[in-house]
Order: structure tokens, then C-alpha cells, then sequence
């Protein structure tokens, strides 16, 4: 531990590089992780592309469960993970930070030049006229249809979804789009079956491509839409370094992981790499 520390602190304080979080890094701040130790994927599908378009009842079922979980998606803030790696940012290690999180947590906690690779949840799109709007304004046109809508939250998934009884789902009525008045809304995040915008993908390729190292934080790297720039640097002789709470599907790839708490270990990294720069706030916070 103490020399695969060494090792990331070293590749760190040699600056240029570029993070990719996963839902490790927001576990501290409230939200579950589908796929770590809680294995709450073992309880819970999550909601594909194909299902919420095409299936009405599936798409009522989401809208309800989302209605419940935003709140404490809205309501989280920013934990001392989150915190360092603004930190490290602020004193000119990290360059950019690509994120599979669609909580917005990177940027409250003062991070800049962020992707968010899967979307955010704060945003809602319609699927026919494409307007973009804010998730507070459909909260407040949802509460305003359902007025008396009161159910007990079981479970909090990322994507801001809970479990919820079937008879709760059936009292629930979602909205359609505000501006053109008949579009299916759509939280403008990537759901399981959907790519991810091409130009996106081509953003985080050119930042991977131009790190002198890629910082893995909080994933288990399951999926292929982050597991990829991980795959892109060790090609290209970029060295990996991940940072998670159990094994992950890039470790063959990298060149030191760190298995522990992130909220733990990045303080003391930003503190041994950067000092004080990386604990001092960061400008226009
Ligand atoms: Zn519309």
C-alpha cells in the first residue's frame, strides 16, 4: 500500500493528468454505487433507452422513482474526494476531468474543464423538439401534477432512480415537454442501450491522448464507455493509475492501483503532491 502510494504520488506530482471518475467517488457524498461493495446491481436493472422510448408504463415507472431519488441527488454536495481532485486541478497537476457521474459534483466542488461522459441529470431534454431545460423547472411542473404524490423511498440508484411499490407508479402522471407541448421528456443523461454523443467520445480521446497519465477514481471500469480510455492510453504508453475500492477490469492495464476509500486517500495525496496549493479554494468558488 505504502509503495503503490509512492508510486501514485510520483506519477501525480509529474502533472498532466487526466482523471476519470466513476460512481466510487460519489458514494461518500450519498449516492450508491450500482456496481461496488454494495451491489446494488444485484437488486435493480436499470433503465435502458429501448425500455423508457417505447414501454409508457416504463417510462411512468422511471418519471415516479426519478421524481423520489432527485432529491437526494439535488441535495448531495461535494465530498473530500471530489474536493482533491479540484484541489490538485487548482494547483496545475490535472488537466481535465472526464467523468461517468451525472451528479455535477465535480463541477460544485470547483473543478473546470469537465466531460461529463453520461450527461447530468440536472438537465431534461425533449426527445422531438430538443429543447434542453432544467430538471428544478420539470420538478416544479411535476410536483404541480402531482400534488399529493407521497411514497416511502426505499432505495437510491445513480441515475436518480428509487424502488418503488406498483400502486405508487399507477398514481403517478409525468409531463410532456413545456416548449412544443407534446415531446417526451427525457433526463439529458445516457442511459443503458444509448451512445454517447460521437463528439463527446472524440473530447475525451484528445484529453486521454495529450495526459502524461490517466488517474482512475471510483470505477470499476465494467463498462467499455469508460474502460476505453483506459485501453487508449495504455496503448499509446500513457501510464494508468486506479484508485478503487476492489478490483477492477483496467488493473491488467495499469501501471499502480490503489485499493482504498477515496475520500481518505485523495487529501493525502493532494496534500503530499501539491501542499497547501491543492487545500486552498479554487478561485471563483
Ligand atoms: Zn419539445
Amino acid at each position: 500500500m505504502t509503495e503503490s502510494f509512492d508510486a501514485l504520488a510520483s506519477l501525480v506530482a509529474g502533472g498532466g493528468v487526466v482523471v476519470l471518475s466513476g460512481a466510487g467517488l460519489s458514494t461518500e457524498s450519498g449516492i450508491p454505487d450500482y456496481r461496488g461493495p454494495s451491489g446494488v446491481a444485484r437488486r435493480h436493472t436499470p433503465m435502458t433507452f429501448q425500455a423508457f422510448t417505447r414501454d409508457p408504463l416504463a417510462r411512468r415507472r422511471y418519471w415516479a422513482r426519478s421524481h423520489l431519488g432527485w432529491r437526494l441527488i439535488a441535495g448531495a454536495a461535494p465530498n473530500a474526494g471530489h474536493r482533491a481532485v479540484a484541489g490538485l486541478q487548482h494547483a496545475g497537476l490535472v488537466d481535465a476531468v472526464i467523468t461517468q457521474n451525472v451528479d455535477g459534483l465535480h463541477g460544485a466542488a470547483g473543478s473546470t474543464s469537465v466531460i461529463e461522459l453520461h450527461g447530468r441529470l440536472d438537465e431534461v431534454t425533449c426527445l422531438d423538439c430538443g429543447n434542453l431545460t432544467s430538471r428544478e423547472e420539470l420538478d416544479r411542473r411535476l410536483r404541480e401534477a402531482n400534488p399529493d404524490f407521497v411514497a416511502q423511498v426505499f432505495a437510491v440508484n445513480p441515475d436518480g432512480d428509487v424502488d418503488l411499490p406498483d400502486e405508487q407508479v399507477a398514481a403517478f402522471r409525468p409531463v410532456d415537454c413545456g416548449i412544443c407541448g407534446t415531446g417526451m421528456l427525457k433526463p439529458d443523461v445516457v442511459f443503458f442501450g444509448e451512445t454517447v454523443p460521437p463528439q463527446r467520445v472524440a473530447s475525451c480521446f484528445a484529453a486521454v491522448e495529450q495526459a502524461r497519465s490517466l488517474l482512475v477514481l471510483g470505477s470499476s471500469l465494467t463498462v467499455m464507455s469508460g474502460r476505453r480510455f483506459v485501453i487508449r492510453a495504455a496503448k499509446r504508453g500513457i501510464p494508468v493509475a486506479i484508485v478503487n475500492q476492489g478490483p477492477t477490469r483496467g488493473d491488467g492495464n495499469a501501471t499502480v492501483c490503489v485499493d482504498a476509500p477515496l475520500g481518505a486517500l485523495l487529501p493525502e495525496l493532494a496534500a503530499r503532491v501539491a501542499g497547501d496549493a491543492a487545500t486552498a479554494t479554487p478561485v471563483g468558488v
